[in-house]
């Protein structure tokens, strides 16, 4: 029987929903609505184009945005020195540093420099700590994207074998923490493979929650799946495709037409995890503004 399909779309609309209706709450109370700024550097196109995603996603569930775009040129200390002004500034909820910043400017020094209770991205030093103790301000989203979809889809990890293969800071890493934190929608057996993973197969074939996040299209063939597992697919790559307009085409790093055949429950590219990140974006920065 093929896969049960996570659905993405769906799961996201919900929370944001979901938060819609609390920042109406909020912003009742006298409250003034949440505000992320946005600080945008240079002009990378996709930059551009997931920054202008996430402002109408602030608007559509009530909350207010900015974008500070800055040129290519910018100097770090013209970063930082905004960073500063928007940490001081108390109408501004969240801040979120679009990726990558031009070569000039050290991210990490960026990133650090951030009001760890400001950082929505969950990605500064001092929220990644937090996060290792169990408790941060705002967990990176893309992970707690997949924590969420799995609770609202009724897929309990506690007690499962979960293998994520990729250890990025980004999203393996921090993922694999919170999955193995003693908590609801945790509590699981997490194991992180890597290039240096020998067998990475019969490590991935344990998994009964397998989560990809490699950057490899289509690398997870349906031969390094447990029958019946959950398959939950991170990556996003762009493929040559003819057929297409564009003449690229986005997949996953799951092979999903075989695995779907092999798996209880998959998540598609795009459609998944994908618009899960923005929609736990709006969750932290609605956390940021009531403190809580
Ligand atoms: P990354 O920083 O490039 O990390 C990739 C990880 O995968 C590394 O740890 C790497 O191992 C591991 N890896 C790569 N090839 C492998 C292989 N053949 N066997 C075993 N391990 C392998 O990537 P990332 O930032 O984590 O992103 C991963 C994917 O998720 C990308 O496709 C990205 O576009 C996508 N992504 C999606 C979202 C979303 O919203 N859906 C958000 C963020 C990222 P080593 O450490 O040994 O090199």
């Amino acid at each position: 029987m093929p896969a049960r399909i996570i659905d993405g779309i769906a799961i996201a609309a919900a929370v944001r929903a979901d938060v819609a209706v609390e920042v109406a709450a909020y912003v009742a109370t006298g409250a003034r609505a949440p505000h992320l700024s946005v600080i945008l550097a240079g002009d990378d196109p996709a930059s551009h184009v997931y920054v202008s995603h996430k402002g109408r996603a602030c608007e559509e569930v009530g909350m207010t945005s900015e974008t500070i775009a800055m040129p290519a040129t910018v100097t770090q200390d013209e970063v930082l020195a905004e960073v500063a002004r928007l940490n001081a500034d108390p109408n501004v909820s969240g801040i979120l540093v679009q990726m990558p910043l031009p070569k000039q400017v050290d991210e990490l020094t960026v990133m650090r420099a951030l009001d760890a209770r400001k950082d929505v991205d969950g990605l500064s030093p001092e929220n990644l700590g937090l996060l290792l103790q169990g408790d941060p301000f705002h967990p990176p989203a893309t992970p707690s994207g997949v924590l969420e979809m799995l609770r609202r889809e009724g897929i309990d990890p506690a007690g499962k074998r979960v293998v994520i293969v990729g250890r990025s800071v980004l999203v393996g890493r921090p993922l694999a923490m919170l999955l193995a934190n003693k908590a609801p929608g945790a509590n699981a057996t997490v194991t992180i493979a890597h290039t240096g993973t020998s067998d990475l197969a019969a490590v991935t074939r344990e998994a009964d929650i397998l989560v990809a996040a490699m950057g490899r299209a289509r690398a997870i063939t349906a031969d390094m799946v447990k029958p019946g597992a959950v398959v939950i697919d991170v990556g996003m790559n762009q493929i040559e495709d003819a057929t297409r307009k564009s003449g690229r085409r986005l997949v996953g790093d799951v092979d999903y037409g075989p695995v779907s055949e092999v798996a209880s429950a998959i998540t598609p590219v795009p459609g998944g995890v994908g618009p899960m990140t923005i929609a736990m974006l709006l969750v932290n920065t609605l956390r940021a503004a009531r403190g809580s």
